[in-house]
């Protein structure tokens, strides 16, 4: 079996949450199992030890691209910075508001968490409209960042985020894709 079929055993389906109509698509049964964590881990690590690809910094999304993104950054060997909801960073922040379904919402980032020319990798669990990571990466690149790719494990390629994504200069990959 390939990765992404033997990865999608473990992403849980959780119908009407949070709002009635959604399928939850749940990434914890693939922490849960160390075998499964590492699977998953390694296939994000050994794409970017490729040189080609290997970022100076990994950013992760608020909240689920904290646990892939600081355990991918380790394994790299470079370091790991934080996209957070707003109001939660102490320092000078740089931030960015982006349209949800209903209402926005706004991500923050601290002003020296890269420096200009660094070539970022920008992680998540899930790709669905790709608001959150084109948000991601509007603030890297206010600091002159350079995102090379963004990472997810789940795409949801019929809302047409991933393909927003692309169109707007972000290679992606991801591993499962969910209709
Ligand atoms: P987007 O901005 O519409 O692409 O939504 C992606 C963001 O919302 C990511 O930060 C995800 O963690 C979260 N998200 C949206 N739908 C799901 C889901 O079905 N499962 C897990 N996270 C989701």
């Amino acid at each position: 079996t390939t990765i992404n079929d033997y990865l999608r055993q473990y992403i849980r389906t959780v119908p009407d949450w949070p709002a009635p109509g959604v399928q939850f698509r749940d990434i914890t049964p693939l922490l849960q199992d160390p075998k499964v964590f590492r699977v998953l881990i390694d296939a994000f690590v050994h794409r970017y030890m490729d040189p080609a690809l290997r970022p100076d910094v990994v950013a992760g999304l608020d909240a689920r691209g904290f646990i892939l993104g600081a355990v991918v950054a380790y394994e790299l060997n470079v370091g790991f910075v934080p996209i957070r909801k707003k109001g939660k960073l102490p320092f000078t922040t740089v931030e960015e508001t982006y349209e949800l379904e209903y209402g926005s919402a706004t991500v923050e980032l601290h002003a020296d968490a890269v420096k200009p020319g660094d070539r970022v990798l920008l992680i998540d669990d899930l790709i669905a409209t790709g608001g959150t990571m084109m948000a991601g990466k509007k603030l890297l690149e206010k600091l002159g960042a350079e995102v090379i790719e963004g990472a997810a494990i789940v795409d949801l390629p019929e809302l047409g985020g991933s393909d927003r994504l692309r169109a707007g200069g972000l290679p992606l990959y991801t591993l499962v894709d969910f209709a």
